[in-house]
């Protein structure tokens, strides 16, 4: 079972190639790209003790020879000092223009990996081999790349488009069901904020998902991957349409913020609550029905997720500081909060004219019901 997914800028078109196996044609597939038969591949030390050896073997069957660099697996590796390392190694591996940098991991090593490839050298091409749900529907796809600082998330960085992407969907089996859900949170964005026949698949196949239904995870990946790839052809560099992906973000990133970018809150489970406070806020707002708000928290408890502020372990700060959070986003514009919301389920919008006093009474009763 195979799909492709043709993200069609001009000039700078690439396939998304989807499916159970690719890992054993990597080969075959990145080949076209090369220069000389050697690549360089980046990866966490979790994946590449999984799949690093398959991934060997795919570009050895076409006599591809391979280097990689390991890197500690989570958030915190999307650093200053990481991107130095990555660009410092791939420099001493004597990597040039004609080369493919070879991203091989989660949302963390393709953002760190696709930002050292766009300034190295001001620019070499990279392949993105994502290995998360989360990477696989979302991150790999689009081109935006960067770190965190100690200002925030992802406020370094650069667009810088892949040549290849192989999301190899066997690779999803070994994920943990905590990592898989996270992912989950942002298939489920897709539905909520574009596509309401989506949701409703999502709502019956969810589960079977989670479980391990190959067939309905390739139909997954597919649609999200197709309905990323329209988004970013309209809108490449987030002037209008492509901030509708940031449904939910706002919120995301103000906790994960607030919880320290770690083990507490996954982005993708930060994704989740924040859909549904922005479903939340909307209905609030009399922008959408009350029974969706009701609908989306009905999915996300079905599937076991973080749906709520309460679902959080730990302190949270109170609803100004988080608010304050907010602000620290880059998705603010002359200082007005900047939200997706939605008109009801796939039928979001941006605005930036949310008034701040509804926001901090939604974060108050839902601290409240902590
Ligand atoms: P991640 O890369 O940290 O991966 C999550 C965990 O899963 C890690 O511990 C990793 O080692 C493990 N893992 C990955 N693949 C595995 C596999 N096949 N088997 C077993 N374990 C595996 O995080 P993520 O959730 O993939 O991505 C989150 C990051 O993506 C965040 O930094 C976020 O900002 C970024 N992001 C970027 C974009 C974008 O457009 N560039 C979009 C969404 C999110």
């Amino acid at each position: 079972m195979r799909e492709t997914v043709n993200v069609a800028l001009p000039g700078r078109a690439y396939d998304v190639v989807i499916g159970p196996g690719l890992l054993h044609e990597a080969g075959a597939m990145i080949a076209p790209l090369l220069g000389r038969p050697h690549v360089t591949v980046i990866s966490d030390e979790t994946v590449a003790g999984l799949h690093l050896d398959s991934l060997r073997a795919g570009l050895a069957a076409q006599g591809i020879t391979m280097e990689a660099l390991q890197l500690p697996p989570g958030e915190g590796t999307k650093n200053w000092d990481n991107l130095i390392r990555c660009t410092e190694w791939l420099l001493t591996r004597k990597v040039e223009r004609r080369d493919v940098v070879i991203a091989f991991g989660g949302g963390v090593i393709g953002d760190l990996v696709g930002f050292a490839a766009a300034i190295l050298r001001r620019g070499v091409r990279f392949v993105q081999i994502p290995t998360s749900l989360l990477s696989q529907v979302d991150s790999s796809v689009g081109g935006k790349t960067g770190i965190n600082t100690g200002h925030g998330k992802n406020l370094v960085g650069a667009f810088h488009q892949p040549a290849l992407v192989l999301a190899d969907t066997a690779l999803l089996d070994t994920l943990t069901p905590r990592d898989f859900l996270a992912g989950y949170g942002e298939v489920v964005k897709y539905g909520l904020l574009g596509d309401a026949d989506f949701f409703s698949w999502l709502e019956a196949q969810g589960p079977a998902l989670a479980r391990g239904d190959g067939a309905g995870r390739v139909t997954a990946v597919r649609r999200s991957v197709q309905m990323k790839a329209d988004i970013v052809i309209r809108d490449e560099t987030e002037q209008g349409d492509r901030a509708l992906l940031n449904l939910g973000h706002t919120f995301c990133h103000a906790l994960e913020a607030a919880t320290g970018y770690g083990n507490r809150l996954m982005h993708g489970e930060g994704v989740a609550i924040g859909c549904a406070m922005a479903f939340e806020l909307s209905a609030r707002l009399g922008l959408c029905p009350q029974e969706d708000p009701s609908r989306v928290r009905a999915h996300l408890k079905a599937m076991g997720m973080k749906t709520d502020l309460a679902d959080i372990d730990g302190e949270l700060p109170g609803a100004d500081a988080l608010l304050d959070l907010m602000g620290q986003d880059k998705k603010v514009k002359d200082g007005k909060l900047h939200f997706v919301l939605a008109r009801g389920i796939g039928d979001a919008f941006v605005t930036s004219d949310v008034p701040r006093d509804k926001v901090f009474a939604l974060l108050q009763d839902a601290l409240a019901a902590r």
